[in-house]
């Protein structure tokens, strides 16, 4: 059965996220040969748009005001109520971001759908869309189908591999004049706590720190690898307790959820709490001083040693590789 199903394209500092993408391939599955509509919102929407058609969308949908220029749940819930108003799509999918995990739960009740948050895969099978999810603390995983209403869910970034990007797709790019009212939040300045760099959540390679490093000095050394693999730094919470880098590099259970391609734990004793924030990353390196330290369970490589010689090594191996 064919649908129409819309996605939230995510804007971020001037590009689109990609988990934007990530969204329409999800998007593509759902539809089952249905129309991917992807919906952009602020007022330099359409200069984004095309780059979604690339990636799969089969048609854009702006909503250019200048109310809708930073996320409010106020200002985007409106908007999105008017696209879906007018579109009447049988699926969405937004990312399963900041953004995402306060706008979804707050239009599903509004279209008193259900909601299938985090979901990490969507296959068919069966003749069922079948959605997984990772539960208790990425343990186990659980399956899902929708049976009746909206399919409505959000998907974990970088977990659905994207479509490949071709510039020869095309499609329309429409802008919905929708009435947004007067907002009882306004944004008026956002001013990032952290450094500029990869984004946490979105990282392909997270170089993460504990109370290993013994100092904020001690995160140098995993900022330089971090560098040369192009990925992000994190940290375990001892290393945030501990007053060596910001909370915000915060991974585990009260932190971020990641899901790169690389994760490298430095100085990180592996606690539960810890566990819960990476253990779903496709490769573990653990580097550590205790050869029984608990991160070894989780570990695809593990390195029995000190980060500070470690480390740089790494480093300047991986420097000449790139060479
Ligand atoms: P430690 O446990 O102290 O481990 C440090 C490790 O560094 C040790 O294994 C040691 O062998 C190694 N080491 C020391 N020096 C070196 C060296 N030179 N080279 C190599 N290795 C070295 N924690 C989180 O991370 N994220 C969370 O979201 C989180 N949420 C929590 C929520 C609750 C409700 C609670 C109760 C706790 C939570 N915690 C969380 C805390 C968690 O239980 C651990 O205390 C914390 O993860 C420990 O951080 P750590 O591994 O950096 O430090």
């Amino acid at each position: 059965m064919s649908r129409k199903v819309i996605t939230l394209a995510e804007i971020r500092d001037g590009s689109l996220r990609n988990v934007s993408f990530e969204a329409i391939a999800a998007a593509k599955t759902i539809a089952q040969g249905g129309e991917v509509v992807a919906v952009l919102l602020g007022e330099s929407a359409q200069s984004y748009a095309n780059e979604l058609i690339y990636y799969g969308a089969d048609r854009v949908v702006t909503v250019e005001n200048e109310k809708l220029n930073h996320y409010t749940s106020d200002g985007y819930g409106q908007a999105l109520m008017a696209v879906i108003d007018s579109e009447k799509p049988e699926g969405i999918v937004f990312g399963h971001t900041a953004l995402g995990k306060d706008l979804a739960p707050k239009l599903a009740t509004k279209l008193n759908s259900g909601l299938v948050s985090d979901v990490v895969a969507v296959e068919e099978a069966g003749g069922n869309l079948v959605f997984t999810r990772p539960i208790y603390s990425g343990k186990a995983f659980e399956k899902k189908i929708v049976t009746d209403g909206v399919i409505f869910v959000t998907v974990r970034p970088n977990n659905i591999p994207v479509l490949e990007r071709d510039e020869a797709r095309s499609g329309n790019v429409t802008n919905l004049s929708a009435n947004i009212k007067d907002l009882r939040t306004i944004v008026k300045e956002v001013v990032r706590k952290t450094a500029e760099g990869v984004d946490l959540s979105e990282a392909k390679v997270i170089v993460a720190g504990g109370r290993g490093v013994k100092s904020a000095d001690g995160f140098k050394p995993l900022q330089e690898l971090a560098e040369v693999l192009g990925g992000a730094v994190g940290a375990s919470r001892g290393a945030c307790d501990a007053g060596y880098c910001d909370y915000s590099l915060q991974i585990g259970q009260t932190g971020k959820v990641v899901t790169p391609d690389l994760y490298i734990a430095c100085g990180i004793s592996g606690a539960i709490q810890h566990l819960a924030g990476m253990s779903n990353s496709k490769v573990i390196v653990a580097i550590n001083k205790d050869s029984e330290a608990n991160i070894f369970k989780v570990a695809d490589y593990g390195i029995v040693g000190d980060l500070f010689e470690v480390v740089p090594l790494l480093t300047e191996e991986f420097k000449k590789l790139k060479v």
